[in-house]
């Protein structure tokens, strides 16, 4: 009987992995691959949401489209993973798996701030960019916050690019003179990786007016007075809150015992658990690279080889390397790009190439390119 390798949740992580898989085995080996969704959503297509730049539709591509030998797709709900014995349970039916895959990515705890509930709004989730794009023409004047609630948080450049967008957005509706925009960052510095990509970050700031307020999160906000209160006794006035939330592992993977101080433990090189057989990859671990899909992506790539070379009983894979092109939304229509490489050399680099036209195309073609390898469109 084929390997049967079952993959817990269809983003970057578990799509790049399951697609390399097929490439490499089609249909001798088995791969289920799981997600509660019918449909997958880039991070950064939240934005073109937020910003009415594209329809729900024109940013979704659908499970049910994936015909890669080797992979069935199945829309259900994981409900418990014993680890031990790499069961799972779905609303659906039950998995027993050789090989098991957790890529379940990261939740939101959005009631952990108080007051952000009842007072804030958020870019982070689909529902949340939907309702600020019906919200945001009605904002023309006062003060907005861009602000962190707690760390670690999904792609460390998202709060600048979402200044920076916010700032073009307003200008484009002649209000940019009438609103005030700060962001709250927990660094001291936009992108802490590179410093060039936060120098040009904070320079477009200063062009355009924004405040950077460094070393912060915001810890709660109060609904009635308008105020959001930071982690050193600041408090801002706002009339527009846009929070980065309190990120935590899905509930199932709490409950799995896989998560050990808030997330799950791998081994960096292999992306092992401590469980036999178990493998987690992306969003949902304690891997020592920023929560982002190009991260989630190279790390879905290293269990690949390792899985191929396994199976195979031959060959050596490369360990994680903790490589990715994080492209940078300055506005303008432009992207900047970190070349991020944080495990293959004696300390993380991250060289940055300047906003252009030409770097946002080449952000078009990255896009493209997953969508032709992850659903053969
Ligand atoms: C505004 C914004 C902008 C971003 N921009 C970028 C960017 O430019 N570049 C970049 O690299 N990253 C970016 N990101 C981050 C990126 O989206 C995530 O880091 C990435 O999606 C993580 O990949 P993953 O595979 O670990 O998890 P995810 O892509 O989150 O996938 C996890 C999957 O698990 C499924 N799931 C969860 N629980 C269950 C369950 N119980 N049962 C079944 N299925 C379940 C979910 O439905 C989901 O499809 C951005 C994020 C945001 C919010």
């Amino acid at each position: 009987m084929s390997t049967h390798i079952v993959i817990l949740g269809a983003g970057f992580g578990g799509l790049e992995l399951s697609a390399r898989l097929s490439s490499a085995f089609g249909d001798d080996v088995r791969v289920t691959l799981i997600d509660k969704n019918e449909s997958f959503v880039f991070g950064f297509s939240k934005f073109d949401l937020m910003f009415g730049r594209e329809r729900l539709e024109g940013v979704r591509s659908y499970y049910r489209d994936i015909t890669k030998p080797g992979v069935e797709f199945r829309q259900e709900l994981v409900v418990s993973i014993d680890p031990g014995s790499r069961a799972v349970e779905t609303d659906r039916g039950t998995y027993e798996a050789d090989i098991l895959v957790v890529a379940l990515g990261a939740d939101y705890h959005f009631s952990a701030t108080p007051g952000f509930v009842e007072g804030g709004h958020e870019f982070y989730s689909i529902d949340g960019a939907l309702k600020l794009r019906e919200l945001l023409p009605s904002f023309t004047s006062g003060a907005a916050i861009i602000g962190v609630m707690g760390e670690p948080f999904k792609c460390p450049p998202a709060p600048s690019e979402a200044a920076m967008l916010l700032d073009e957005w307003l200008t484009s509706r002649d209000v940019r003179s009438a609103v005030q925009i700060s962001m709250v960052l927990p660094w001291d510095m936009p992108i802490p990786l590179s410093a060039s990509a936060s120098q040009a970050v904070l320079d477009r700031f200063a062009e355009r007016n924004i405040t950077f307020v460094p070393d912060q999160v915001v810890t709660g906000l109060d609904p009635a007075k308008k105020v959001a209160f930071l982690r050193d006794g600041i408090e801002l006035a706002y009339d527009l809150f846009l929070g980065v939330p309190v990120h935590r592992v899905p509930a199932v993977v709490a409950a799995s015992g896989l998560a050990v101080d808030g997330w799950i433990p791998v081994d960096q090189a292999t992306l092992a658990t401590r469980f036999r057989d178990v493998y987690a990859i992306g969003d949902v671990t304690s891997a020592p690279v920023p929560k982002a899909g190009v991260f989630a992506e190279s790390a879905g790539r290293a269990v690949a080889e390792h899985l191929i070379a396994q199976i195979r009983h031959g060959g050596s894979a490369t360990p994680y390397d903790g490589t990715g092109a994080c492209y940078i939304e300055f506005g303008d229509h432009k992207v900047g790009r970190v070349d991020a490489d944080f495990l293959t050399g004696p300390s993380p680099t991250g060289p940055f190439t300047a906003a252009s036209l030409e770097t946002a195309q080449e952000k078009k073609a990255y896009a493209e390119t997953r969508r032709q390898r992850w659903f053969g469109e």
